[in-house]
């Protein structure tokens, strides 16, 4: 099947991209959802996390303390490649182990760190962006979240920039403060039209 890795951005709309993919048939797997389960109570990466932290960074019934770790990462940068080379490897595992077994009309990794994480690219054929300007990503978590301005900023600050995502980039859907929903809509359907159309490889 062919693969498609779609990123974007904090608050650039994968999310809703990706939900429309899958409605239309394609299978859409989440790296996301991969990495929340892996830090789970119980999870695949609990015990190399407590190795590596100790319990400073884990919650009473044994999941990842994702408030204590996102501090410690900005505080301590070291501390990000550490638990970025424990679990980038088993998401990509796991991606692919779903991908495996998947059915649809072709596969979409949605994974926000693509860019940054540097090993998605032979892991796909294509890479779509979901492109948006700084102010409208801010607007737009602002308005879901309630996060300040200031921790959005933090967040963006540590992920690619939107010119070194669209660098890399096959296909591009805008989604800037000009994009309406329906414009989103119908940019996602024309790709997912030529994406049932392409062979992989
Ligand atoms: P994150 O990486 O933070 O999970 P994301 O890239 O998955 O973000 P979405 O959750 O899809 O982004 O979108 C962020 C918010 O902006 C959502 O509430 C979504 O409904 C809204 N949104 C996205 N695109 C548009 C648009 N064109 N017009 C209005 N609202 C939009």
């Amino acid at each position: 099947m062919l693969r498609i890795g779609l990123t974007g951005g904090i608050g650039s709309g994968k999310t809703q991209v990706a939900n429309w993919l899958d409605q239309w048939g394609a299978a859409v797997i989440d790296t996301d959802v991969i990495a929340h389960d892996l830090t789970a109570p119980g999870g695949l990466a609990m015990t190399a996390i407590q190795d590596a932290f100790g319990k400073a960074l884990i919650t009473a019934d044994g999941a990842l303390d994702r408030a204590a770790m996102r501090e410690r990462v900005f505080q301590e940068p070291a501390a990000r490649e550490r638990l970025e080379g424990i679990l980038h490897p088993l998401i990509g595992q796991e991606a692919q182990k779903q991908a495996r077994q998947a059915s649809g009309s072709y596969v979409v990794f949605v994974v926000p760190l693509l860019v940054e994480s540097g090993r998605w690219g032979k892991q796909v054929d294509r890479i779509c962006v979901v492109d948006c300007d700084r102010a409208t990503q801010i607007a737009r978590v602002q308005a879901r979240s309630g996060l300040t301005a200031e921790a959005i900023g933090r967040i963006m600050s540590v992920q690619a920039t939107r010119q070194q995502r669209l660098a890399v980039a096959d296909d591009v859907i805008r989604n800037d403060a000009q994009t309406t929903i329906d414009m989103l809509r119908e940019q996602t359907w024309h790709l997912h039209q030529q994406w049932c159309r392409t062979a992989p490889g």
